[in-house]
């Protein structure tokens, strides 16, 4: 084909931009997510598929609070991607929505609005009522989250969702207590845990590590004054004191022992008259600012078995209690090398407590305040919330008037708050039910063996240490609105205990028919002990949610009391995915449970998303209003435009995301308008009676593109199978921008059919095939556009895409590559040379529409067809063997070496004022709102004479352009500039 002498591309530019406003997307995806309603669309694709081949997905159920934000946006967003593949590939993907119901964050919403202040408040006002208040809030945040998810696209059964608070949930979680207690998983065990004095219960290891924060306390060294005989120690007659440090004043009250360590070096030191006893390595710490003397140097041992003065009085009684022992905890790091025990708050305290048969000293509440025992402080908060440092200074000063105060520190240090209520937490010894994760953690170390992650590195990093360092589960809450603990136990302590794993189970036992299984409806359910003559009552505890949540496979299909058959057959699943703050919570605790109940694994690939951060990278916080609205995002650019951004970025591979605005703008354009300016043109030029087929073409472009599109699809389709979601969107990227910006661009001509009108045909066949072929490949990511693009050719043309939605369609199986790889080269090697033209074109100034006379290419052969395609790109009349000319550029890269005459004879100039005149034209047409259809009359005057020339010279193209009838010299209209010579120009409509 030989390019026209001045090629259509200025007229075709001025009507393919004519038509390509930019695409309404929120208006047409609220216009298909009415169809996909409407017509059961999501119903069918999964009724449509085969039980046989099902594909298993698990939700992992959000809070059901507050309202959607990005990081749930993006989770469902690869959730809806890769469920949608997978139903093309002719899966059976239900997917059950759930809501997990119970917990804190519930049960603080509603304590806000009771504005009940502790636990005994709702005693007081009664468990059933809260709970009753608990259950109809859930309700209020469904509709909203509905409301995005369908904006978003997000294929999802919410009619029929779980939730953790429903009745059969709860009995599968029953269930899945019981098989752990059968399997020895279970105990009960009396531990230092960290609680919350707020919400007056215990928190697990991973609820404790989410809430730490720097803050300014004040540590205490204070004076333990020796009662036994220090002679060993010292010659004379006088005051021998212990120090110990401690962080945590508010804990000497419940002072029993002090703690040596057997292999430090201590020391006494006399200053001021008295002595002190101390490690070696930490004295010129203490006494810096005193006068002192070093007297002597022993080991730990030496200071085994001194009794000491309690420090306060409330306990002084306590049997075995005030002596000096020795512990392998104790360091000489800081403080003094001597520590203070106070068995209620710390592991080590509790255990070294015991070891030496010290009764259990417990002088705080699990409310946090002081218990009546301790006489000058009861009731006092021992860390109080907004001033936690006041109940230590109180501590300060009383020891200081009491001369048992040796020093006092401010320092910085990382504290546990509760991550619902910020309130400090106390390390606490308590009675709490425990999942024996030790005991399982070899097994599930093997199992998680079989786990894929996306990314990768999350196996053996993020989430294989986690395993490794796992500790016992703390699942016990003294919490209301939550799965109850099933443990019966007897009321006069003979030691008898029942696990119920149904409800039939404790109907039998107890004769009470049971609707429900919350806290308030289970306490007053009792039946006789087998073996006394007194009553089985429940423990009062309730379940850690994340038990909940980690039981979710099971419960969602009230496994095993229903759907058992299916469940095992489809059990582990093929994928969840969530994001990275998961790896410690419900992955970790969905994998533990499986393993637990099971002996597996639960699924099979996890895919890992990143945190959404604010565009200045700093966390996305209302208050700084840092963010846009997603749901005002999806209004302005739809929800393809986000998914595009959200899969094409490194949030799907577990790394943080900048979100930004300008970034969606830019998907928007690159992605979804550009696929509807492309349908937009497809339909301009739709001819109906066109019965060519797209695979006897034979022109390169058209065989360039179904070339791409065989590539592009079989990429798509194996980076879908290795949930590389990112690499799949940017796959679909490049080809919608070959698509628009190659293809469509350089067959403008032919699809107008004015030099060939077999030609236009199989361009239409072409460009036809390739749309719908697009239109399934993309539907996966951008499930809208591919419906709006499906939709749209099946309105022109019934017989290819007779479903009745693309998102029921199957994969398209690609032909063989390899025979066109070929060809895809010559191309990209044809588009490198445009891109060093038109660089060339850059450097010399010489702008595109200025008609240039030849280029020569050299280091790669390219067909004669090629060359027509690169020489109407760049606007150059020849490609030649030498340019022979003086006026010469060069550039050499990519191995390809392009030489451009840059010469400007009049000729050439005068066709490069002939496009400018054209361009200023259209722009009047476009303006004037005429269309293809509308033939119009030119008028121009111009004082200039090489102008004129022009119009006169070339009246028929400058007609055939601007699909003008005339074009006559008359001075009206408006005053346009022409290379910045001003020309008066009229566009009127004939
Ligand atoms: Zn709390
Ligand atoms: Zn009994």
């Amino acid at each position: 084909m030989v390019p026209p002498k001045f090629g259509f591309s200025n007229c075709v530019v001025f009507l393919f931009n004519s038509i390509s406003m930019a695409y309404n997307a929120h208006k047409n995806e609220e216009n298909i997510a009415d169809f996909w309603e409407k017509e059961s669309i999501f119903q069918k694709s999964i009724e449509q598929r085969s039980k046989d081949r099902p594909y298993v997905f698990y939700d992992g159920p959000p809070f059901a609070t507050g309202l959607p934000h990005y990081g749930h946006i993006v989770g469902s967003i690869l959730k809806d991607a890769i469920s949608r593949y997978a139903t093309m590939q002719g899966c059976r993907v239900e997917r059950k929505w759930g809501w997990d119901c119970h917990g804190l964050p519930i049960e603080n919403i509603v304590e806000k609005e009771l504005e009940t202040k502790s636990k005994k408040d709702i005693e007081t006002l009664g468990v059933d009522v809260f709970n009753q208040k608990c259950r109809t809030k859930i309700a209020g945040f469904v509709d909203g989250w509905k409301k995005t998810m369908r904006s978003l696209g997000r294929w999802a059964d919410m009619e029929n969702a779980y939730k953790t608070m429903d009745v059969e949930y709860m009995e599968s979680v029953w269930w899945v207590f019981k098989t752990l207690h059968e399997n020895g998983y279970i105990y009960k065990g009396h531990r230092s845990m960290h609680v919350c004095p707020r919400c007056e219960t215990t928190l697990s290891q991973q609820e404790v590590s989410e809430g730490y924060k720097t803050i300014k306390d004040i540590s205490v060294t204070a004076k333990f004054k020796i009662t036994s005989s220090t002679k060993e120690i010292v010659n004379e007659d006088a005051d021998v004191y212990v120090l110990a440090w401690t962080t945590t004043p508010w804990t000497l009250p419940g002072n029993v022992l002090l703690a040596f360590g057997e292999h430090i070096t201590y020391c006494v030191v006399k200053s001021d008259g008295a002595y002190y006893i101390l490690a070696k390595d930490l004295v010129e710490d203490n006494f810096a600012e005193k006068e002192y003397e070093v007297i002597g140097e022993h080991d730990g041992k030496t200071f085994e078995g001194f009794t000491y003065e309690p420090l306060f009085p409330y306990y002084k009684e306590t049997e075995k209690a005030f002596t000096t022992v020795l512990a392998d905890f104790v360091t000489a790091e800081d403080g003094t090398g001597i520590v203070h025990i106070a068995p209620g708050f710390g592991d080590d305290d509790y255990r070294l407590a015991k070891a030496f048969g010290v009764p259990f000293v417990q002088h705080v509440s699990m409310g946090g305040q002081f218990v009546d025992t301790v006489v000058d402080f009861a009731g006092v908060q021992v860390k109080p919330i907004g001033d936690h440092m006041a109940t230590d200074i109180l501590m300060v000063k009383w020891l200081a008037h009491n001369g048992k105060l040796f020093s006092k520190k401010k320092y910085e240090h990382s504290y546990p708050h509760c991550w619902r209520c910020d309130t400090p937490l106390l390390n606490y010894a308590t009675d709490s039910w425990f999942v024996a994760v030790t005991k399982i953690k070899a097994q599930a170390l093997e199992t998680a063996k079989n786990i894929s992650w996306m990314p990768e590195h999350i196996k053996g990093g993020r989430f294989g240490k986690w395993l490794e360092g796992a500790k016992d589960w703390s699942i016990s809450r003294q919490r209301f609105w939550a799965s109850c603990i099933p443990v019966w136990e007897c009321e006069c302590k003979c030691g008898e205990q029942i696990v119920i794993g149904s409800i039939a189970e404790l109907e039998k036992r107890s004769g009470v028919v049971v609707t429900d299984l919350h806290k308030d409806v289970l306490d007053p359910i009792t039946f006789p002990c087998g073996s006394c003559d007194k009553v089985m009552r429940r423990v009062p505890d309730v379940l850690d949610c994340w038990f909940d949540a980690g039981s979710m496979p099971y419960a969602q299909a009230h496994y095993p009391f229903k759907n058992k058959e299916e469940f095992d057959k489809a059990f582990p699943a093929n994928f969840v995915a969530e994001g990275i703050d998961q790896t410690r919570a419900w992955f970790y605790y969905l994998h533990i449970l499986s393993n637990g109940v099971m002996g597996k694994n639960a699924v099979d690939n996890v895919v890992v998303n990143g945190m959404v951060l604010a565009e200045d990278g700093k966390k996305m916080s209302k208050k700084l209003q840092n963010y846009p609205d997603p749901v005002e995002v999806m209004k302005k650019y739809g929800a393809d435009a986000l998914r595009c951004y959200m899969l094409s970025s490194p949030v799907v591979h577990a790394e943080d995301l900048h979100f930004s605005e300008h970034g969606v703008r830019d998907m928007f354009n690159k992605t979804t308008n550009s696929l509807a300016n492309v349908l937009s043109f497809y339909m301009m030029y739709y001819d109906e009676q066109n019965t060519v087929s797209h695979t006897n073409t034979t022109h390169v472009l058209d065989k360039w593109v179904l070339a791409r599109l065989d590539e592009t699809r079989l990429e798509v389709e194996k980076y879908f199978e290795t949930y590389d979601l990112s690499a799949q969107m940017r796959t679909v990227v490049a080809f919608i921008g070959d698509l628009s910006q190659w293809y469509v661009r350089r067959s403008r001509e032919r699809f107008k059919g004015l030099t060939h009108k077999e030609d236009a045909g199989f361009a239409l066949a072409t460009l036809k095939h390739v749309l719908l072929e697009t239109s399934k490949f993309i539907a996966p990511s951008m499930p809208f556009i591919a419906e709006h693009i499906y939709q749209e050719m099946k309105k022109l043309d019934n017989t290819e895409n007779n479903c009745e939605s693309v998102h029921l369609e199957l994969w398209s199986k690609s032909n063989s590559v390899l025979e066109n790889k070929e060809l895809l080269e010559q191309m990209n090697h044809a588009r490198q040379v445009v891109e060093l033209v038109l660089s060339l074109r850059k450097e010399t100034k010489i702008k595109v529409r200025q008609p240039l006379a030849q280029i020569s290419v050299s280091g790669v052969t390219l067909s004669k067809d090629l060359h027509s395609i690169i020489l109407e790109e760049v606007n150059v009349h020849d490609c030649v063997q030498d340019v022979s000319s003086e006026d010469v550029v060069t550039k050499t890269e990519y191995g390809i070496t392009v030489s451009l005459d840059t010469t400007i004879t009049e000729t050439l100039r005068k066709e490069g004022l002939l496009r400018e005149i054209v361009r200023a034209i259209n722009l009047l047409r476009k303006e004037q709102g005429f269309t293809v259809e509308d033939k119009v009359m030119v008028e121009y005057f111009t004082e200039d004479k090489y102008i004129a020339a022009v119009f006169v010279e070339y009246s028929q193209e400058l007609q055939n352009q601007v699909l003008a009838e005339s074009v006559v010299e008359n001075k009206s209209g408006e005053v346009v500039e022409i290379e910045k010579i001003p020309v008066y120009l009229t566009v009127k409509k004939v």
